[in-house]
């Protein structure tokens, strides 16, 4: 089972979400939101080999925590997946709107000079400015668009720029969620959780292993059995992870 885009650090135990990931053999990104919590989110992947921690910088928290990207640059040697990272182009994040692009762009230059990452991106209300940063700064690596909610033409455009997609069970279950998720191309498709902000359907929290349910919802938009797309999902991974 993969979870290609959650906040272990941001559990109530994080320890113990973690140790049970470990428990389950769930493969996990656990992506941070600032580059400060590098340090001590990493600890949670100690013995765990299935469990890789990303380098952040969220974009939500670029207005407060810009400062840190000199940390990001010092801390990028050391990490092989970058994320979170992106744009919001919520109206309650348009202060920060300028400093978000300048800091997305100035990551991707870093990752760029680095050799290349591979990028878990937020893009809600963003996905063409996120789509002409990823164009601007070519040759940052591979990018994984994490519950991708454009429409269908950046979709295409999206597919064009080489991205990749992570979709989890609160995507699938919207409609239009469905119908973005059966024009990706199923061999640049992971499935993640986005826990613990994603909320199970009854609102209950979502965890990494519930990766699980996003796997039979896709067996059921892609008309396969859950095995194959288990399987094509377990390819995916050694692909992207080989890419690196
Ligand atoms: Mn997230």
């Amino acid at each position: 089972m993969i979870d290609f885009h959650c906040h272990l650090d941001l559990y109530e135990d994080p320890f113990q979400v973690a140790a049970e990931c470990k428990r389950r053999g769930v493969y996990v990104l656990s992506v941070t939101t600032t580059p400060m919590a590098w340090d001590g989110t990493r600890k949670l992947a100690d013995d765990a080999s299935r469990i890789r921690t990303a380098l952040g910088l969220h974009p939500q928290l670029v207005g407060e925590r810009k400062n840190e990207l000199a940390l990001f640059d010092r801390l990028l040697g050391d990490a092989v997946y970058v994320g979170e990272i992106g744009l919001d182009g919520g109206p309650e994040y348009a202060a920060s709107w300028v400093d978000q692009v300048r800091v997305f762009e100035h990551i991707l230059t870093s990752c760029r000079a680095a050799g290349g990452r591979v990028f878990s991106v937020h893009s809600r209300r963003a996905t063409t400015p996120v789509l002409e940063s990823i164009e601007r700064v070519a040759g940052a690596g591979r990018a994984v668009l994490h519950w991708y909610s454009g429409t269908k033409r950046e979709l295409a455009r999206a597919i064009d720029l080489e991205c990749w997609f992570s979709v989890g069970p609160a995507m699938l279950r919207s409609a239009k969620g469905k119908a973005l998720a059966a024009q990706m191309p199923r061999n640049r498709v992971l499935t993640e959780t986005d826990g613990p902000f994603a909320r199970m359907a009854d609102g209950g929290p979502m965890y990494p292993w519930h990766a699980g349910d996003a796997v039979d919802m896709l067996a059921e938009i892609w008309q396969l059995d859950a095995s194959s797309v288990r399987a094509t999902l377990d390819a995916n991974l050694r692909d992207l992870t080989s890419q690196i």
